[in-house]
This record gives C-alpha cells, structure tokens and sequence, in this order.
C-alpha cells in the first residue's frame, strides 16, 4: 500500500471522509445514496457514513461511531448494510486505516461486460506499479455478510479491487488516499475503454511485455511506494 502516515484523530478522520464523500459526487463515483467511507481510528472504532445520505452533502457531525464488527456506537442514522465490505477489509489487513466503496461506472461496467480481466493485466504503467492486479470479487448480493465473506481474501492481497456487477472497494492508509484510488481505478477503466474502442478488440491492446514490467517494478515497484512526478 505504500508509506502510512500517522493515525489521524477523529476530527481529522471525519473531516477527510467529507472530503472523500464530496469528491466521490463530484466525480460521479457514486449517485443518489451510494457509496460509504470509512476510517479506523486508533481505538480501533471505525467512523462510516450513514445510509440514505447523499456524499455530495453529508457532513461531519452525520458521520456514526461503530464497533469493529460495524454496530452503531454513537451518531444518528442507520449503518449502511454495505459496512460489512468495510470491517472486511480492516479484519483482513492491519495498515488498512480506510475504505471507500463506490460505484464507479466505467469501471464497474467491466465486470457487466464480461471484460474485466483486462484489470489483471499489465497495460497502465502507473497501475501496474501502484496497484498491481485489479481482480474481480465473484457476485453477492450487496449488503450481504456473504459479499464481506467472499470480499475478504482480495482485500487482503489487493489496495483496489471490482465487485462483480456491482461497483469497487479501494483501501488506504487514510480517506483521501482510497479515495484516490477509486478515482485512479476509474480513470484507468476510462483509458481502457478507450483502448480497446480505437484498438476494435480487446487483444489488440498493447501489453506491457514481462521485461517492461520488470524493468517498471524495479524503478518503481510497491516497496519503493508510487511513481512520482
Ligand atoms: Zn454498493
């Protein structure tokens, strides 16, 4: 996932969830009442979004208080059934002190359109770096504890990954960072589209070839964190 920076209190946690919550709308990466943040604070107490409320105007003090396994603890509103994908995610890795999960269209429509290997494999340098393989989680309703169950092993291997004809989960060391993630995640989908649009099949798409790769992993690999420009 890269360098960690310290854990934020939960006034810090709250404002940046807004911040992630606003850009989300902006970006159309979620519509209506989709989507939940969340963020871990050092107790170990998480703070998620309520269900039913638009990201474009939810605000700090509407933000609830739950447990690690997701119950209310303090706020009002109801915790979105989607929480589970969130304590999943914090059960399954220790660094992970935030999750967004949105519905990015573009890249949600890959897994609609039967095309979503093309995240699995290496045509974005920058994606290829940073985030590695971008799998697909097998289908389950959403909301389900089925859906956090089958999430859970990708999550912990994978800072971004598809949730099969539903959306994505993007992870990081705090808000902004996940939120960051999913709007990467959406703008490689975006590019991807347009590949295979101008290249007229998904195998006429350059690939990165395995010395290209190396070469990019060691210049740029997980461990020595993101491409910097
Ligand atoms: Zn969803």
């Amino acid at each position: 996932m890269g360098p960690v920076g310290p854990l934020l209190s939960e006034f810090d946690a709250r404002r940046q969830i807004v911040r992630a919550c606003r850009a989300l709308h902006e970006r159309g990466l979620v519509a209506a009442f989709d989507g939940n943040v969340s963020a871990r604070l050092p107790s170990g107490s998480l703070i998620v979004t309520p269900a039913g409320a638009s990201k474009g105007d939810v605000s700090e003090d509407a933000l609830l208080l739950c447990s690690p396994e997701g119950r209310r603890i303090r706020g009002a509103g109801q915790v979105s059934t989607e929480v589970q994908l969130h304590v999943a995610a914090y059960r399954a890795r220790r660094d992970v002190r935030a999750v967004v999960h949105a519905h990015p269209p573009l890249a949600s429509a890959f897994t609609f359109a039967g095309v979503e290997r093309l995240l699995l494999e290496p045509v974005l340098p920058e994606v290829v770096a940073r985030l590695g393989k971008i799998p697909a989680v097998p289908y389950a309703t959403p909301g389900s504890l089925e859906l956090g169950r089958l999430a859970e092993p990708f999550l912990a291997r994978h800072d971004a990954v598809l949730l099969a004809q539903h959306g994505a989960v993007t992870l990081g060391g705090d808000p902004w960072s996940a939120y960051l993630l999913m709007e990467k995640l959406e703008h490689a989908a975006t590019i991807l589209k347009a590949a295979r649009e101008l290249a007229g099949s998904e195998e006429a798409i350059r690939r990165l070839t395995p010395a290209q790769v190396a070469e990019l992993m060691a210049t740029y690999g997980k461990a020595k964190g993101p491409p910097r420009r």
